[in-house]
């Protein structure tokens, strides 16, 4: 998904040279870890339930498997780029490493857009998506996952027609399955989830209690959804929502300033994660254009929609207010908001460390489904928070030590670590 003239690879590559440098890498460790070391671009021929045939484009980047296989979901959006899934692929790895689990980085998409295709259409793609690949990924060497607009269901069809090729069970060939078939408790919650333990740690460093604090939210997708709750169970309270309106094909804010209901607005929600707003309106809700999530009265700003959000044209806008952005989603800040940012002493917890409790909880559905053994919701979410918790505090720590931004602090640990696996195994 790009947005005209911005080229998120490009971001990413940026944000490397940044820490390579400060890392001071060797000229062959920079070029290459700031390239995927393998990219899978294909056609999936699909036949429409109208009897026509139709021509999908599909991608898998695998950017780095020196900590283990490439982990990393798949996306069906209508924006889908090859650099897009390049750039989140890199995230990917920098995002496990962060969080010290044993996986590297890939990401997958498909040019597609789910919203005009029927469930059997859909199932067609998954299935496609598979063939093309099944020769190239793998439990052992490169394991898929949901992401924007896939689901268990998507998982599950994928599983089964890799199952179906290689005739035999591989339930850890994928994770985001539904529960009771490989899926493991938790997951549905674990990203938002993630996202609200580093905003609880960083809210107790900065000596600022969550119920004494608002937060504004863009996204009102699982990420979203599940960070509001574990957000407002801590006492914080949410003002705003923006989301994705697919009919008149923009984005609108959602106000309600004595606090949002998740479940209530849940009730008007699709499956898109976009929020009806002629009811949202009978409900009580102001509806404001789509960047005003942004600018509004806050103590926190949660990005949890899409990627070049916060950028060079809208950044002077936040709200004097805030004092913590906890990046929900991938990329949403561009490298020339973040000086802005950095300037005005804005805590930032970055995507690929806050939004990590996604794929620390694949990795125990792996796990689980290695032992064939699975645990209890609670223990999921103990051994998410644990993860996370150090994560943070490793990250802080040095933030704070080394006077870094929180971002860079992130890539210097993560970046560090890759790069010295790669060396340990002797590829550069
Ligand atoms: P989702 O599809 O469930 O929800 C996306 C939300 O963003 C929807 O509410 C949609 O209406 C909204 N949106 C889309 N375009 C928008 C726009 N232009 N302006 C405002 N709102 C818009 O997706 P999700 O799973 O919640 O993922 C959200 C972000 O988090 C993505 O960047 C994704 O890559 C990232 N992420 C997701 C996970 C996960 O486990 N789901 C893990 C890590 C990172």
């Amino acid at each position: 998904m790009v947005k005209e003239g911005f080229n998120p690879f490009h971001m990413a590559q940026a944000q490397f040279d940044k820490v390579a440098d400060l890392l001071e890498l060797d000229e062959a460790t920079r070029d290459f870890l700031r390239n995927p070391m393998r990219e899978y671009t294909f056609t999936i021929p699909v036949r429409m339930d109208d009897g026509t045939m139709k021509v999908f484009r599909g991608f898998r980047v695998q950017h780095n498997d020196s900590r283990g296989p490439c982990k990393g979901g798949i996306r069906f959006h209508p924006q889908e780029t090859i650099d897009t899934v390049r750039a989140l692929s890199m995230w990917m790895t920098w995002k496990c490493a962060v969080v010290d689990i044993p996986l590297g980085g890939g990401k997958g998409g498909v040019i597609c857009d789910p919203h005009n295709l029927s469930a059997h259409e859909q199932e067609q793609i998954c299935r496609g998506w598979i063939r093309q690949l099944a020769k190239n990924i793998g439990p052992l060497s490169d394991v898929p996952a949901p992401d924007v607009m896939t689901n268990a269901q998507h998982m599950l069809w994928m599983l089964d027609e890799y199952e179906h090729i290689h005739g035999a069970k591989y339930p850890g060939f994928i994770t985001g399955k539904p529960v009771g078939m490989g899926g493991s408790l938790g997951r549905t919650e674990a990203t938002g989830y993630g996202v609200v333990y580093t905003l609880r740690e960083a809210l107790k460093q900065l000596n600022i209690k969550t119920a004494d604090t608002v937060a504004s939210v863009q996204g009102f997708g699982n990420v979203a959804q599940y960070a509001i709750r574990l957000y407002n169970q801590l006492g914080g309270k949410v003002i705003c929502v923006a989301c994705w309106d697919q009919s008149d094909q923009k984005s609108y804010s959602f106000r309600k300033l004595d606090g949002i209901n998740v479940d209530s607005l849940l009730s008007i929600t699709d499956r898109f994660g976009g929020i009806d707003k002629n009811k949202a309106r009978e409900m009580g809700y102001e509806i404001l254009d789509g960047g005003a999530w942004l600018e509004q009265d806050v103590d926190i700003l949660i990005p949890a929609a899409l990627e070049h959000q916060i950028t060079e044209e809208n950044v002077n806008k936040i709200g004097k207010r805030v004092k913590v952005i906890v990046e929900g989603a991938n990329g949403p800040t561009t490298p020339e908001a973040d000086k802005v940012i950095a300037a005005r002493n804005i805590f930032v917890i970055p995507d690929f460390l806050a939004n990590a409790g996604g794929v620390t909880c694949s990795y125990f559905e792996q796990v689980q489904c290695n032992m064939n053994y699975y645990w209890e919701k609670d223990e999921v979410l103990s051994k998410l928070d644990t993860k996370m918790t150090a994560a943070f505090l490793a990250v802080s720590e040095l933030a704070r030590k080394k006077k870094l931004y929180m971002r860079d602090a992130a890539y210097v640990i993560s970046v560090g670590r890759v790069a010295q696996a790669c060396k340990d195994r002797g590829w550069v």
